[in-house]
């Protein structure tokens, strides 16, 4: 099987042969310290302060954002939202549920957020910002850089979705002052899911603890309290939580996250310059791709859904697919997870016969 999705992706043979192993009991004193350093690696390689807090939730990505909108804000509140696909809805989506008001910064499928885009919502009273640092539907990575400066200006507070870029983009949550990181353990970490993480600055810390949401699962303040000791109020996914543990020293024996990024960086460019010189009908969208995943509008004579079922039952080679009103018309190639060169080289001579062919 080869995978070239976004998550769940391929994994590295040292974090499968962790999955065959029995799951722990969790309220030692092993599994909290276990847990303490997971804290440890994963704001060493967000460039979090000291001071940040480490959560780990047992539920997919969407989880940890609805998580986030319930601690983080009231109907007091007003929130920027910029929407560029199917992740940036989804926090529109949260806000509508959770009686959040906000406004959003619509873009065309594969557009960047510019500079001029922000300036008309200066200064018009929001209290937060809602982005990802990369739209995984359409494969744009945002400059979280500038919009950081853009909320410092403004005093909002700054939520970033990072679910795909942790470890494929840089990030520096302390100088680009990001109250709430969220991660999930199926992408960028390239484990299987199940578990998301959130990373909470001081602010956001003592936000939760002010909000005091009503909620059981989901209430931050309790996760914070039982963090201290490298503990969860529920039964965790253990089993992930290890896998997780040897994935990120894995990552800081090889050089930590700047030589995981750039290891992706070097995968993305490798396919994006084989894929044009191979003439094939199929175009990148992104205009500031993500070095997790290339998007790809699909030109030629099968619809793009099509031709993820066909690749697969012919080559047995995952694509990865896009929902909703990109479905017949986008494709994406992931890099994330436990891919190598020669694995493009396939999917490119695979993607060539079925271009001779005159399928593709
Ligand atoms: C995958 C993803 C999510 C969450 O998806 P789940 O299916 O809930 O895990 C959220 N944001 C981004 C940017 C993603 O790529």
């Amino acid at each position: 099987m080869l995978e070239f999705t976004v998550g769940p992706v391929m994994m590295d043979p040292e974090v499968k042969a962790v999955g065959a192993e029995d799951i722990p009991y969790f309220r030692t004193l092993e599994f909290g310290e276990m847990m303490k350093d997971n804290e440890r690696l994963l704001k060493k390689f967000a460039y979090a302060s000291e001071d940040t807090k480490v959560v780990f939730l047992t539920a997919s990505g969407t989880g940890a954002m609805e998580c986030a909108i319930l601690n983080s804000f009231t109907s007091q509140d007003k929130v920027l939202v910029i929407n560029g696909g199917s992740f940036g809805e989804r926090w529109a989506l949260l806000c509508k549920s959770h009686h959040i008001p906000y406004e959003e910064i619509l873009l065309e499928h594969g557009q960047t957020l510019r500079e001029k885009d922000l300036m008309p919502y200066e200064h018009q009273g929001f209290t937060a910002l809602l982005i990802q640092g990369d739209e995984t539907s359409t494969g744009v990575r945002y400059d979280l850089k500038m919009v950081s400066a853009f909320c410092k200006r403004n005093h909002l507070y700054y939520v970033v979705d990072a679910i795909s870029s942790f470890l494929a983009d840089p990030l520096e949550m302390a100088n680009w002052g990001i109250d709430v990181l969220i991660l999930s353990s199926q992408k960028g970490l390239s484990v299987p899911p199940g578990i998301s993480v959130l990373l909470l600055s001081p602010k956001a810390q003592a936000r939760a603890k002010e909000i005091n949401t009503g909620v059981l699962y989901f209430n931050l303040p309790d996760y914070l309290l039982n963090m201290e000791r490298g503990q969860t109020p529920f039964t965790p996914a253990c089993g992930i939580l290890k896998q997780i543990h040897v994935r990120l020293l894995m990552i800081e024996k090889e050089g930590g996250a700047e030589a995981e990024i750039e290891r992706m960086a070097d995968l993305a460019l490798y396919f994006r310059t084989k894929l044009a010189t191979a003439h094939l009908p199929l175009i990148p969208l992104a205009e500031t791709p993500s070095n997790a995943v290339t998007s790809l509008k699909v030109m030629g004579h099968t619809k793009a859904h099509d031709l993820f079922d066909l690749v697969y039952k012919r080559f047995g080679i995952y694509l990865c697919p896009n929902g909703g009103n990109m479905k017949d018309t986008i494709l994406r190639v992931g890099h994330i997870g436990h891919l190598e060169k020669k694995d493009y080289d396939l999917l490119i001579k695979d993607l060539g016969i079925l271009n001779q062919e005159g399928i593709l």
